[in-house]
């Protein structure tokens, strides 16, 4: 009984899988004058029925409709081991930040000649990270200290930073004298508003100081090769010389901040 229920479950996914795009179909589900559907994401994208050619109708197909609303969707990552399955309202979201979801090293996007052919699942990254470029990952504990060098001269450096059980990658480019400064939030792109960093310089005796604070930046923005340097933050070598220390080198502190939900 338990097989044929699930063969049952099987044949309505099948049904409502869009033609066009092989993502399952939620309402509204378009339907053609032959008797074909698409899904909302593609209906826009055509004039008429890919299938048949035909007319779409102004009515959708109903029954397919309450169907959907009926059943329970699995995670499109299944097949890399997601187990869950959502209502129909609930899947996409999931989706977004399922742990199952197919990901390249990280290390791979920084610019680097370092190349590094990992692939895995969202959720390994980190162990991925830990174990195969563990010179690059640091521990976060609440606030992070950098020294930077004594000289002003050009500097590219990045670390992966955990904190709040998610992966950070913050940067440092010095450049014609001027430091660029970026936190990228290594996760799913609709969680990166979430986080913010500040980056303070004071004097040994805390009597001057610079504090800045910027929001983290999504992973996904690095491909874009103008995002440096206008998603970075900004600081000028000159107006930091004086918060030097006595061997010349400068402190700067990093603290990473999250919003409440
Ligand atoms: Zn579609
Ligand atoms: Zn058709
Ligand atoms: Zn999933
Ligand atoms: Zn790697």
């Amino acid at each position: 009984m338990q097989t044929a229920a699930s063969d049952i479950c099987k044949s309505v996914l099948r049904e409502l899988q869009c033609p066009a795009c092989k993502q399952y179909m939620v309402p509204p589900i378009a339907l053609c004058l032959g008797g074909h559907n698409i899904c909302s994401n593609c209906r826009p994208t055509v004039s008429s029925c890919p299938t048949c050619k035909q007319e779409f109708l102004q009515t959708g197909n109903i029954s397919l409709e309450n169907l959907s609303l009926q059943i329970k969707f699995p995670c499109r990552y299944s097949n890399y081991g997601c187990q869950d399955t959502f209502p129909y309202n609930g899947f996409r979201e999931h989706e977004a930040i399922c742990g199952y979801s197919p990901q390249t090293c990280p290390v791979d996007y920084m610019w680097l000649k370092m190349v590094c052919t990992w692939t895995g699942i969202s959720k390994d990254v980190k162990e991925h990270l830990h174990t195969a470029h563990k010179e690059l990952c640091e521990d976060y504990n609440a606030q992070h200290l950098l020294l930077l060098p004594r000289s002003n001269d050009s500097l590219y450096t990045y670390k992966f930073l955990f904190a709040f059980n998610e992966i950070f990658c913050f940067r440092l480019i010095i450049q014609c004298g001027v430091m660029y400064f970026v936190l990228h939030y290594i996760g799913a792109a609709k969680n990166d508003l979430k986080y913010q960093y500040k980056i303070m310089v004071s004097d040994n005796e805390d009597t001057e100081s610079v504090v800045v604070t910027h929001l983290a930046r999504s992973f996904t923005g690095i491909e874009d090769q103008s995002f440096f340097p206008k998603n970075c933050l900004k600081l000028h070598c000159d107006h930091l010389e004086r918060f030097k220390n006595k061997k010349g080198k400068l402190p700067v502190l990093l603290k990473i901040l999250r919003f409440d939900d």
